[in-house]
């Protein structure tokens, strides 16, 4: 995907960071104008909300459909704002197409589902190339499947491409609704460099008070910009309510986040990259001296007789290395997935020697 174009409206390049924000889902003529009127005055330039929502469970509120529509061409005509929908299949596409929808984004539950970008991909094609499409990460932490995604539209011509994240279905409850897994988008933005990614801290919290520190957190690591859920009424919105901010909330959160410069000098920051190389090093030497062990040990068994997996001992590890870690500032999650790797990798490596002759 080397020819794709930055984000643009009328070949004007928009400036970064991106910043989209709206209600989840228009719900009336009064909601969708009045949150509008407010983010503009707050100088939003992308307005978003979904006409279709794309609900877990038949019954929720489905969206209001075409009527919401009329009330975005509302917006772009009063507020001179820029808007944006999701679209889930071809009747879609047109529908917002003509009704002067500047942007398009596709939802997490349809990413997943080639069939239907498929036909998405071919609709925004045929009818309008240049219209930006944003692109979400599938609900299952599948980087090949989100790619594809934005092959399928690539490869049907659509030339203004980005990416949201939005984070990934774990099953059982996490402190984010999604699990942010930072690791996916940061490999989509190493596998295509000029592919813009925006973070959406509304989907991947599911609360409010986690859209400020996520947002930074965005910032941080260097994407490029957001797109924050914002209603004029949060505690009565009619979908996602916990996670949505209000207008003058949204500006405080964006006027107390701090921006990073990838452009200044990275001269200090060499010294401290020159550290972690060596400190990669010393890691890798470490635990290569730890699977000479693990082996040693692995030789023993065998000629003992014993069985490879002693449970009793990897609990105890566990335990003690995660209450160290902890002391140390390093979470539970991370220290256990380390030990579960090495774990992993040593258990392999005596089975090796079990069945060397
Ligand atoms: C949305 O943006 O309102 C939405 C339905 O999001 P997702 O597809 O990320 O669940
Ligand atoms: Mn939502």
């Amino acid at each position: 995907m080397n020819n794709l174009q930055p984000i643009a409206f009328d070949g004007i390049e928009i400036d970064k960071p991106i910043i989209i924000a709206g209600p989840c889902s228009a719900e009336t003529e009064e909601q969708v104008l009045s949150t509008a009127r407010e983010l503009a005055s707050y100088g939003i330039k992308i307005y978003r909300a979904g006409i279709w929502k794309p609900r877990t469970k038949p019954g929720g509120f489905e969206g209001v459909g075409e009527v919401g529509l009329e009330w975005l061409k509302k917006v772009k005509e009063e507020t001179g704002m820029k808007v944006s929908t999701e679209v889930a299949n071809r009747a879609h596409v047109e529908a917002a197409l003509a009704a002067g929808v500047d942007m398009l984004w596709i939802g997490a539950r349809t990413s997943a589902n080639p069939f239907a970008m498929q036909e998405i991909a071919d609709a925004i094609g045929e009818i309008s190339p240049d219209t930006p499409v944003l692109v979400k990460n599938p609900v299952n932490p599948d980087l090949e499947l989100w790619i594809g995604a934005l092959e399928r539209l690539h490869n049907a011509g659509v030339t203004h491409l980005g990416a949201i994240h939005r984070g990934f279905t774990a099953y059982g409850k996490h402190l984010y609704r999604n699990m942010p897994q930072w690791h996916i988008p940061a490999e989509l933005r190493r596998r295509i460099p000029n592919l813009p990614i925006i973070i959406d801290p509304s989907h991947i919290g599911g609360k409010r008070e986690l859209v400020a520190p996520l947002a930074q957190q965005a910032f941080d690591m260097g994407f490029d910009g957001l797109i924050v859920e914002s209603h004029c009424n949060p505690d009565c919105a009619w979908s996602d309510k916990t996670q949505q901010v209000s207008p003058d909330v949204l500006n405080f959160i964006l006027n107390t986040i701090s921006l990073r410069n990838d452009k200044c000098t990275t001269e200090n920051i060499t010294l401290l990259r020159q550290e972690i190389d060596r400190l990669d090093n010393d890691l890798l030497e470490v635990l290569n001296k730890r699977m000479r062990v693990c082996r040693e040990i692995g030789q023993y068994k065998k000629e003992h007789n014993m069985q490879v997996l002693q449970t009793g001992r990897f609990d105890s590890i566990i335990q003690s290395r995660v209450k160290l870690a902890n002391e140390m500032g390093m979470s539970t999650e991370f220290m256990r997935t380390v030990l579960m790797a090495i774990h992993e990798e040593s258990v392999r490596q005596q089975l090796e020697i079990f069945n060397k002759r």
